[in-house]
């Protein structure tokens, strides 16, 4: 097992109350991934204070400078791809695949923002007077904070601390307790990347206690927040007092729209991808589908038939297609929302089943599932699962397609599928 602590000031150290947890594999609760510090409101005061005095000499750099230490970074992080992506899926259980994908991506974030570093000028402005110059530069704001969420551990905290870090900004990062150790990671390829000590400082512990504290105090100048709806509403209201700079990316209710001129097979295996990949764990994950109702059935039929085909498993294992649950809280989450679904009206047309076969016992797992004629008003059709979990949503047309996709409070991404270019390109 690994063992991480909080990282103020550049050094490692416990939380102050000296507790800690520890994190089990999803796929596999017999195995013990890493114990972490329960850091609270002292800790985050103490990396509040460290990022102020880290600060200055760091905004005092040149971007290009700074752009430096990111574009090593890159390096360094693409240089441990398989062990990073192995220690992800440990923790957080998406395939291999997907982490490596994951890992990937960070690589490429850090290697952008340190080629951006060039570009981090301003602009002139033509003004109306003559003999006047009137220009923009952009400056470092001062104590940045950032908090993540679980359902990717290394990508979100690295396209929050790339930019932060090339503009000049000394940062604390709470990552979420589900899946910290990536996050640390990091945290340890940047310094020996050369970032100095207290420019970056990781808080690991209780959500409303630690990040509580980064939404309320007046030393954090801005704060960029990724994770529920709930949360997010409730940090924003503690930010726009004093006027904070906020950043909230939240979740979704992402409708595909089928019409009856699509290619049901390319529609099905777009909605499967977008569906059951990363185990539905995905804020932009596709969760309903509207359907033209002429063609409900026979896209159902193939839907299932991908469903059916996917391999449920430890992400380790060669040939799993689909992982676990991050952890039981969410496994059950998943499994009451395939309860209410059906108390609503929905008929359940695959998987919806905890499983428990083999080693399969050990581990979050559930099958990838598909609800028909789901009510377009239906909790199911308007609330956040963040499972494997899809609901269909038959239409008369394109029209009430539309208005339905429409019609919930937390859209995020939409798709359709049609051969009607005009109908895609109308709205
Ligand atoms: P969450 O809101 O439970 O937690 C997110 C972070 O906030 C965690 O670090 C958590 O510890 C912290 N937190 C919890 N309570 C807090 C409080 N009272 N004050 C301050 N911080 C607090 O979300 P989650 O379960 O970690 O992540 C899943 C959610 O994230 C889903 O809703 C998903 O859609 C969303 N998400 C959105 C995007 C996007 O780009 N829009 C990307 C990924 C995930």
């Amino acid at each position: 097992m690994r063992s991480y602590q909080n990282l103020i000031g550049g050094e490692w150290v416990s939380a102050q109350s000296g507790q800690t947890f520890t994190n089990l594999n999803p796929a596999d609760t017999r195995e013990a991934v890493a114990q972490y510090p329960q850091g609270g409101r002292a800790d985050a005061l103490a990396a509040i204070a460290a990022a102020q005095t880290a600060f200055p000499g760091w905004a005092a750099q040149t971007s290009v400078a700074r752009g430096r230490v990111l574009s090593k970074a890159a390096q360094l992080v693409e240089a441990r791809k398989p062990e990073l992506a192995e220690l992800l899926t440990r923790e957080e259980g998406k395939t291999l695949a997907e982490a490596t994908g994951e890992v990937q991506r960070t690589a490429d974030i850090f290697r952008f923002f340190g080629g951006l570093s060039y570009v981090l000028g301003g602009q002139t402005i033509p003004h109306d007077l003559p003999s006047q110059l009137l220009y923009t530069r952009r400056e470092p704001l001062g104590v940045v904070a950032l908090i993540t969420p679980w359902n990717f551990p290394i990508a979100i905290p690295a396209w929050k601390m790339a930019p932060a870090l090339v503009t000049g900004n000394a940062v604390i990062i709470k990552p979420a307790s589900q899946a910290p150790a990536l996050t640390c990671e990091l945290a340890k390829i940047l310094a020996e990347a050369g970032l100095p000590k207290g420019v970056l400082n990781v808080v690991i512990g209780n959500g409303r206690e630690v990040g509580g504290e980064l939404a309320a105090n007046p030393g954090v100048v801005a704060l960029s927040f990724t994770g529920s709806y709930s949360v997010g509403s409730q940090i924003y209201q503690q930010l726009a007092p004093r006027m904070a700079r906020a950043q909230m990316e939240m979740g979704g209710k992402n409708p595909t729209i089928v019409l009856a001129d699509a290619d049901l097979d390319l529609a099905a295996r777009l909605v499967a991808i977008a569906g059951f990949g990363l185990t539905g764990q995905a804020c932009t994950a596709t969760s309903r589908v509207i359907v033209e109702q002429s063609v409900a059935e026979a896209f159902a039929a193939k839907l299932i038939e991908k469903a059916r085909a996917l391999i449920v498993g430890n992400g380790l294992k060669h040939g799993v297609t689909m992982g676990p649950a991050v952890s039981q809280a969410q496994l059950e989450g998943n499994l009451n929302y395939v309860q209410i679904a059906q108390q609503e009206g929905a008929s359940l047309l695959c998987g919806g089943e905890r499983l428990t076969d083999g080693d399969l016992a050990h581990g979050y797992f559930m099958q990838p599932t598909v609800l028909g004629n789901v009510k377009p008003t239906a909790r199911i059709a308007c609330e956040e699962v963040f499972g494997p979990v899809i609901g269909i949503i038959p239409v008369a047309g394109f029209e009430e397609a539309i208005a339905v996709a429409n019609s919930v409070d937390v859209g995020l991404s939409a798709s359709l599928v049609t051969r009607d270019f005009k109908k895609a390109m109308l709205y």
